[in-house]
């Protein structure tokens, strides 16, 4: 192994070698006995070398990791205003719950009269999920938001073609997320869009103009992905009733009506719940998350199972299509994420009602406050009150010749994550804000700040420190078209 001098530990932040590059052979951190099964164990092994692992110590490989941890920025380290996504704190008290030897060491495979405080409290998720929603039924079972949607959608199928309708089209506005129309198609939909009105709502007239006998569903996101609440959501739900189709809603933006207002009234069909949002479970990197699906009584029977039910004093389990009238079957194996229910039922439990109905209160709060802030400095996309997020574009950039992107790297500098950018795809260069409550003011003012810091930057034409940005951060800018594209995870001995 050479550690290259010049670099190693400057600034007490070591730039270390590829692990395998630090591989030296012979050097072991076990020291498991000899046995027969040679061939296949890691240790002292044959298929160590066939599959080229290092050879290390453990001292090496736990600061191997350590360092690749803290080159991770994460909701732990710092504000991470990413919109649509609730990036909120994780409450520890949900992680001490979940780590309770009798809630994590337990399998889905053990009889259910060992299981009865795991089901107890899935069900007890499940009645807390409906009261907040006002929904009679809810799924557990979908493994996030996107799969939520296949939950909905395939249990509106179901119902179309058990009436013996024939429909082929699902509707949905311009701003919505990329999973609403990637879930329409995947159940075998076309997609159309609705266009949005110049508050970034659903344009009624474009909606009715489009709504006839082919239209299976209507799927709308309250708030919206532009941070703007639907007013005329009952109006839009009598319109897709009238012409026989469904309303899903994507509930991924719950965070701004927990507590506050229930997705039933609104007159929704379906709705998923990103418990990994809304709820507090960590995220970030790809899961594990849990995109619980509130359905109507309509649409409850086509639910897949499994589905904990309490019957006789117990707790059971409806597993089997039969008995679970015209069930869709599995969506995948088992419930979904055990550990992400208990810390969604944790954070339910601790914040209570009246907390929940706060939680929404004060992330529509922080976001409005973020929005006025940076309004006396750029223009907001929308001029309405916001909900849970704020918006932003890149109209303040015109004529200065730095992007979106520039703007987004010179945060880094300032120390802020940027916000979520360039989505909604309705807007230019967006910059979508979400506070969430768990942000207090003193952050929120640091973090405006430095934003409009960076504004007045444009505006004296200042454009190094945006194109040369990122200078503080470990890694500088990566060509992230490249690493897309052209994904290599190997190690490769020649090079
Ligand atoms: C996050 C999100 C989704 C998808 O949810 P996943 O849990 O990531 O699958 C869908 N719609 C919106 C608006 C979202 O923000």
């Amino acid at each position: 192994m050479i550690l290259k001098e010049s670099s190693y530990g400057a600034g007490l932040d070591m730039h270390e070698p590829l692990i395998f590059e630090q591989g030296n052979t012979g050097r072991i951190g076990v020291d498991l006995p000899d046995t027969k099964l040679d061939t296949i164990r890691l240790g002292k092994c044959k298929i160590r070398n066939t599959i080229g692992l290092p050879d290390l110590s453990e001292p090496q490989v736990i600061r191997h990791y350590t360092r690749i941890s803290r080159n991770n920025y994460s909701i732990d380290t710092g504000f991470y205003p990413l919109g649509s996504c609730s990036m909120k704190h994780n409450p520890r008290l949900n992680e001490k719950i979940a780590r309770l030897p009798g809630l994590k060491d337990i399998h889905p495979f053990q009889p259910i009269s060992s299981v009865q405080g795991a089901l107890e409290l899935i069900y007890n998720l499940q009645e807390w999920l409906k009261e907040l929603t006002g929904m009679p039924f809810v799924s557990i079972c979908p493994a996030a938001g996107a799969h939520g949607e296949l939950c909905g959608l395939l249990s509106i199928k179901a119902s179309l073609n058990n009436k013996g309708l024939e429909r082929s089209i699902v509707l949905i506005p311009e701003s919505a997320h990329g999973t609403n129309p990637a879930s329409a198609s995947f159940c075998g939909y076309t997609t159309d869009k609705i266009e949005e009105d110049s508050f970034g709502r659903i344009n009624l007239v474009s909606l009715e103009n489009k709504l006839d006998e082919n239209v299976a569903a209507v799927m709308v996101t309250n708030p919206n992905t532009c941070g703007v609440f639907e007013k005329d959501i009952l109006e839009i739900s009598k319109r897709v009733h009238e012409a026989g189709a469904y309303l899903y809603c994507d509930g991924a933006n719950f965070n701004a009506l927990v507590g506050k207002i229930k997705p039933a009234d609104l007159g929704i069909d379906a709705m998923h719940i990103n418990l990994h949002k809304t709820f507090s479970t960590p995220h970030g990197g790809g899961g594990p998350g849990a995109g619980p699906t509130v359905l109507s009584e309509e649409l409850a029977q086509y639910a897949p199972i499994p589905h904990v039910i309490f019957t006789k004093n117990k707790y059971d389990i409806i597993e089997n299509i039969n008995s679970s009238r015209n069930s869709l079957g599995r969506m995948r194996a088992f419930h979904c994420q055990m550990g992400t229910f208990i810390r969604a039922l944790t954070f339910c439990l601790s914040h209570g009602k009246d907390g929940l109905k706060k939680v929404s209160e004060i992330s529509v709060l922080n976001a409005n406050y973020v929005k006025s802030r940076i309004s006396k400095s750029i223009k907001p996309s929308y001029k309405l009150n916001c909900m849970h997020e704020c918006l932003f574009d890149d109209s303040f950039l015109r004529g200065s010749g730095i992007t979106t992107l520039d703007f987004a790297k010179a945060l880094i500098d300032e120390g802020f994550h940027p916000p979520t950018m360039y989505f909604p795809l309705v807007v230019k260069g967006a910059m979508l804000i979400e506070p969430t409550e768990s942000e207090n003011k003193e952050t929120l003012d640091l973090f405006c700040n430095s934003f409009i810091r960076l504004v007045d930057q444009i505006k004296s034409g200042n454009k190094d420190i945006f194109l040369n940005a990122p200078q503080y951060s470990p890694w500088k800018r990566l060509d992230e078209a490249k690493a897309a594209r052209n994904l290599n995870l190997r190690w490769n001995k020649t090079t």
